[in-house]
């Protein structure tokens, strides 16, 4: 009969438990995503170079900002950060935004525009929107042309897409402004 020592089972029981919870990661729709969970989401613009970045506010109700803004530039394609679907297109507070549901979050993308109607699937790094020219809405990021990308669940909540978004390789943060 094999004997393990007492290290090694504790190894094998967090072995275990990192294969489950990459397994249900990967396969479960229900519910957020927790932090830190794997497989980690794809940047939708590439490179990643976040001109603001995660600001929120103490308070629901209070001023700050509620996601990253990513360098990138005029008619720049905004790829599906993982596996989900169309859930919005068009105008919020004279903005076009575009939003994906994943995993149970939003993520809400603008100024943005797509062709693809409400409901269509999408596959993790398809090319989904395109940011809109900003002679069309008042620029979030003077100078620059950005992306602003918010993640939130269904009551409203947002999050830092920092802690979706695979993290590997150098994470800019400009803060041109
Ligand atoms: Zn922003």
């Amino acid at each position: 009969m094999l004997k393990f020592s007492r290290n090694q089972i504790i190894c094998l029981v967090l072995l275990l438990t990192i294969i489950a919870n990459f397994a249900f990661s990967n396969f479960s729709f229900a519910g957020p995503v927790p932090k830190c969970a794997n497989p980690l989401w794809l940047w939708p613009v590439q490179p990643k170079i976040i001109v603001k970045d995660y600001d929120p506010p103490e308070q629901k109700w209070l001023a700050g900002h509620r996601g990253v803004d990513l360098l990138s530039s005029e008619a720049g394609i905004i790829l599906a950060p993982d596996n989900g679907i169309i859930s919005f297109s068009g105008i919020v507070a004279l903005k076009p935004v575009v939003t994906v549901k994943i995993n149970g979050l939003k993520s809400t993308f603008e100024p943005a525009a797509t062709i693809l109607p409400i409901g269509t699937p999408v596959s993790r790094g398809m090319p989904i929107a395109k940011v809109i020219s900003p002679d069309t809405y008042i620029n979030h990021c003077e100078p620059a042309i950005c992306l602003h990308w918010g993640i939130k669940n269904e009551e409203d909540i947002y999050f830092d897409p920092k802690d979706y978004a695979d993290a590997k390789g150098p994470i800019v943060v400009l803060e041109i402004r």
